[in-house]
């Protein structure tokens, strides 16, 4: 490990985090995060040599948004294909072939899902149940994903490539590779663009160069939301200043977020604003840099932050501002951080706690649940707050979405 990592205790078992260096280049959605919360974003992409070898905290995965992951690669892997075939529509004899090629939209989406799924083997926060869950949940989505797809794809315009052997800007290269080339005449797929003088990066799903304009699409599986045209202000920047994509500095045209209903449409700022807007993002990746010093990253909580949050069992502010289980109501999902108090059951345990020692939360889990260990300090996310008449206390229950962790004495 390099000399210059801080290191930060989370205090929770088998997670120092050693804390990330500076990016070599911003995104849109990294300045965003740090915005949000430094601390969210430095322990996201710290290392936990004690927990797994790969970079980043890992996530626990959710269907919801897996469904988001996997539209996106299908469409990447489609769109692809019709533009290498100089398909300009879907509903050409070429891009039928295309599809039957490629064994149909299910067969793209089925292998997206699987090679979702396998790469999030070896990622700690999932068992076997989970990932089993995780499968069938994404199984009962191939037809609504395929639909999803079938949408994108009928209002995609493809304008043919006139110099399909020229050289093309490449989406498999890296942005700091050799490889990069100007974005010619055509469609150009997930092709990177980089800003170097503000080191400002960002992967553009679809840019179109014709010989009067120059559009940019990316595709959102989400809610409509404003930040998604801010983003798309920031890639017609990133266009812009691109001096090996955009090599004779041609203005973008306009810009489209696609949904799976819809599409919204604006036109690409003009010079003035495209200042403007360069000046502000200098600004904020400034801002940005100055929170990668700190040794304990400086934490914003706020509730619905916080809620959503993949770290907050290793955030200390969190906890300070945790609701104490006996202000919920019955069915409310809730974190808890106590200490496991005698064994009341097979499996149920007291927890006590912290601060008083006394008994709190009757805690029942499932039968397969590991036997918590008394007198640990434990945080768990995810319980569910239940009622038992026969019983004169709070009743929470662990269910498959809860998760607990063990911490240590350390502080953070
Ligand atoms: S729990 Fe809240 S304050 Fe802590 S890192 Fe996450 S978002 Fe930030």
């Amino acid at each position: 490990m390099s000399e210059n990592r801080i290191s930060f205790a989370t205090g929770v078992e088998a997670s120092e985090a050693v804390l990330p260096l500076r990016p070599a280049y911003w995104s849109y959605s990294s300045l965003q995060e740090m915005e949000a919360c430094p601390r969210r974003w430095m322990l996201s992409r710290a290392e936990y040599p004690e927990l797994w070898g790969k970079r980043g905290y890992p996530r626990l995965p959710v269907a919801a948004a897996l469904f988001g992951d996997v539209v996106h690669a299908v469409l990447e892997t489609i769109v692809k294909r019709l533009v290498a075939a100089r398909c300009t529509s879907l509903r050409t004899a070429e891009a039928v072939q295309v599809l039957r090629d490629l064994g149909g939209i299910t067969a793209v989406v089925e292998t997206a899902m699987r090679n979702l799924l396998a790469m999030l083997e070896g990622n700690p926060r999932l068992d076997d149940d989970r990932m089993k869950r995780l499968s069938v949940e994404l199984r009962d989505r191939v037809p609504h994903a395929r639909a999803q797809v079938q949408a994108y794809l009928s209002r995609t315009a493809l304008p043919a490539t006139p110099h399909a052997t020229g050289p093309q800007a490449d989406s498999r290269t890296s942005v700091r590779g050799p490889g990069r080339r100007p974005a010619v005449l055509g469609t150009h797929p997930e092709i990177p663009l980089v800003a170097e003088t503000l080191r400002l990066m960002g992967r553009v799903d679809l840019l179109t160069v014709t010989q009067d304009r120059v559009d940019i699409t990316d595709y959102k599986t989400g809610a409509e939301d404003p930040s998604h045209l801010d983003q798309l202000r920031l890639y017609a920047l990133l266009w812009d200043l691109d001096r090996i994509a955009n090599h004779e500095r041609r203005p973008a045209t306009e810009l489209t977020a696609a949904y799976s209903s819809r599409e919204i449409t604006i036109p690409a700022p003009g010079d003035s604003q495209l200042r403007d807007l360069e000046e502000n993002v200098r600004q904020r990746i400034a801002a940005a840099e100055t929170e990668l010093v700190a040794s304990v990253p400086r934490a914003l909580p706020s509730k619905q932050k916080c809620a959503l949050c993949q770290v907050r069992h290793l955030c200390n502010a969190y906890w300070e501002q945790a609701p104490e289980a006996h202000t919920l109501s019955r069915g409310t999902w809730f974190d808890y951080q106590g200490v496991v108090g005698p064994q009341n059951g097979a499996h149920s345990w007291w927890l006590l706690s912290e601060r008083t020692g006394q008994k709190t939360i009757l805690l029942r889990a499932a039968a397969t649940m590991r036997a918590l260990l008394p007198s640990r300090r434990i945080r768990v996310l995810n319980l569910r707050l239940d009622d038992d008449p026969e019983v004169e206390a709070i009743v929470a229950t662990l269910t498959a979405a809860s998760e607990v962790f063990v911490l240590t004495d350390s502080k953070g």
